[in-house]
């Protein structure tokens, strides 16, 4: 089964993605994670990518469609695979869907994340994650259990994006609306496109996923 899961930053993609992940046994691939291993990593492709995420801009289609070719043929997507962050402009679009036709494969669901725009800049504003296995926390109501120590892997690290700013946060919403949210005509047309609600709560979205999901 491949998914792509569409929606604004902050809509709840990735802690969807992850738990799809762990559902049906697909693998999520989220190309802000990737671009972020690169940053870390130091190389020149991180270097290069920095400036842009950091300004909150897309990076250059060719970078993400070259990660995104790479990644779909290895062995942990035999299953499947959700897309998380990916495509996000209509060139990534169609270039994922020759990548697909090329491996015989299709997409089965697109799925959009319908929220408000004012929750949105709360969510991001308020959100960290543990430095070590990524799981995602809210200063205002989704806190550790126990304060300072993750509920997953009890490490004391946490980190906030350098883009969940305020100013960033803005900047991004309107890159979304300006080249993202033409791929809901793109793939309503295609017929594949459904809603979910993503202002319930985390729970009533994955129920609701996995109708969608059959
Ligand atoms: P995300 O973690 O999905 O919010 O992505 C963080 C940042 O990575 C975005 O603001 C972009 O700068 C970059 N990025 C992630 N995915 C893409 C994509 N498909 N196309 C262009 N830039 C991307």
């Amino acid at each position: 089964m491949n998914i792509v899961l569409l929606g604004p930053p902050g809509s709840g993609k990735g802690t969807q993605a992850k738990r799809i992940e762990q559902i049906h046994g697909i693998t999520q691939l989220a190309t802000g994670d990737m671009l972020r291993a690169e940053i870390a990593s130091g190389n020149a492709l991180g270097r290069r990518v920095k400036g842009i995420m950091d300004a909150g801009e897309l990076v250059p289609d060719d970078i993400i469609i070259t990660l995104i070719r790479g990644r779909i043929g290895k062995p942990d997507c035999r299953n499947g695979f959700i897309l998380d962050g990916f495509p996000r402009t209509v060139p990534q679009a169609e270039a994922l869907d020759r990548m697909l036709a090329q491996r015989d494969l299709r997409l089965d669901h697109v799925i959009e994340f319908e929220v408000d725009e004012a929750v949105l800049i709360d969510r991001l504003t308020g959100r960290f994650t543990c430095q070590h296995c990524g799981a995602s926390y809210h200063e205002r109501d989704n806190r550790p259990k126990v304060d300072g120590i993750c509920d997953v892997c009890s490490s004391c690290e946490f980190v906030c994006r350098p883009d969940d700013s305020p100013e960033t946060v803005k900047a991004r919403l309107g890159v979304y609306r300006r080249q993202t949210a033409p791929l809901l005509p793109y793939y309503r047309r295609t017929g594949i496109l459904q809603r979910v609600d993503g202002m319930a709560d985390i729970d009533a979205v994955t129920r609701e996923i996995e109708e969608v999901l059959g």
